[in-house]
C-alpha cells in the first residue's frame, strides 16, 4: 500500500482583498520529512502555514492531513470549513510554534504543557503531568515546570512552547520563524532542540531564516516567492550549482 503523506497541500490560493498572497501552493510532507520553507518577508510563508492549521481559510485548493481532507463549503461566496468538529480534530493533530512563543502568561509552564492533553484530548491528568515533566526535561527546562513564562528567557519560553506542542503528540509540527524573536545568543538552544526532534523522525515544516538549519537539518528545502513555490529540492540541490537564480539571489543576502 502506498504510504499516506502526513501533509498534502494541493494548489491552495488565498487573497486578502485584491492582493493574491498565495497563488497556487502545492507541497507534500512524508513521514519524517523536515522541510525548511524559505522566502523573503511578504512572500506568503506565514499565510501558508496558517492555511494548513486553519487560522486562515484558503479560497481554493485542498489540504490533507494524514490522509484526511479538510472539507470545505462555499458560504456567502466564501470558502469555509464544513465542520468545526473536523477543524478541532485536525488542529489537535498539528503542533504549531510561533515566532512570539504564545504561552499562556497566567499559567505555569507545566500548566501550559498539560492544558491541551487534559482539556482537548481528555486524558488523565496524572499521566499528562508525568509526560509533561519528561518533555520539559527533553527540551532542557526540567527545572522550570512551576515557573511562569515571564520568568523565563526567550529561548526557554520557546522551548516550553515546543514542549507544549509536542504534548499533543502531533502528526506534524509547524514552526513559523521560531528563532526570529530571540536574542542571537539564545537561537542555538532552540535550534538544538529542533535538530534533536528532526533526528528522532518528527515530521516538521519549518519557516526559517536559519540557513544552517535549512542546509544541515532539513531533508528538503522549499523556496517561496510572491505566493508561489519558486523551487524545491534537497539541500544539496538547492544550495548547489543548479539552484534557481531567484533562490541564489535570496541566499546571497545571508552570506556575509
Ligand atoms: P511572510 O510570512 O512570508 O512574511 P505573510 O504570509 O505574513 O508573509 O504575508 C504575505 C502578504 O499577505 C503580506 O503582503 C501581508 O501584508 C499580507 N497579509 C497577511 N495576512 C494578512 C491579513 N490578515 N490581511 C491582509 N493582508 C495580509
Ligand atoms: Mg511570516
Amino acid at each position: 500500500m502506498p504510504e499516506v503523506p502526513r501533509l498534502s497541500v494541493r494548489d491552495i490560493r488565498k487573497s486578502f482583498g485584491a492582493h493574491e498572497v498565495l497563488r497556487g501552493i502545492s507541497l507534500e510532507a512524508r513521514d519524517g520529512d523536515v522541510i525548511s520553507v524559505l522566502g523573503a518577508s511578504g512572500s506568503g510563508k506565514s499565510t501558508f502555514l496558517r492555511c494548513i492549521n486553519l487560522l486562515e481559510v484558503a479560497d481554493s485548493g485542498e489540504v490533507w492531513v494524514d490522509g484526511e481532507q479538510i472539507r470545505m463549503v462555499q458560504k456567502g461566496g466564501r470558502n469555509r470549513p464544513a465542520s468545526q468538529k473536523q477543524v478541532d480534530h485536525i488542529r489537535a493533530e498539528l503542533g504549531m510554534v510561533f515566532q512570539s512563543f504564545n504561552l499562556w502568561s497566567h499559567m505555569t509552564i507545566l500548566q501550559n504543557v498539560i492544558e491541551g492533553p487534559v482539556h482537548v484530548l481528555k486524558r488523565p491528568r496524572a499521566e499528562c503531568v508525568e509526560e509533561a515533566h519528561a518533555l520539559l526535561k527533553k527540551v532542557g527546562i526540567g527545572d522550570k515546570a512551576n515557573a511562569y513564562p515571564a520568568h523565563l528567557s526567550g529561548g526557554q519560553q520557546q522551548r516550553a512552547a515546543i514542549a507544549r506542542a509536542l504534548a499533543m503528540k502531533p502528526k506534524l509540527m509547524l514552526f513559523d520563524e521560531p528563532t526570529s524573536a530571540l536574542d542571537p545568543e539564545l537561537v542555538g538552544e532552540v535550534l538544538r532542540v529542533m535538530r534533536a526532534l528532526a533526528e528522532e523522525g518528527t515530521t516538521m515544516l519549518v519557516v526559517t531564516h536559519e540557513m544552517g538549519f535549512a542546509r544541515n537539518v532539513s531533508n528538503r528545502v522549499a523556496f517561496m516567492r510572491e505566493g508561489l513555490v519558486d523551487s524545491m529540492g534537497s539541500p544539496q540541490e538547492m544550495f548547489g550549482a543548479g539552484a534557481s537564480p531567484a533562490f541564489r539571489q535570496f541566499i546571497g543576502h545571508f552570506q556575509a
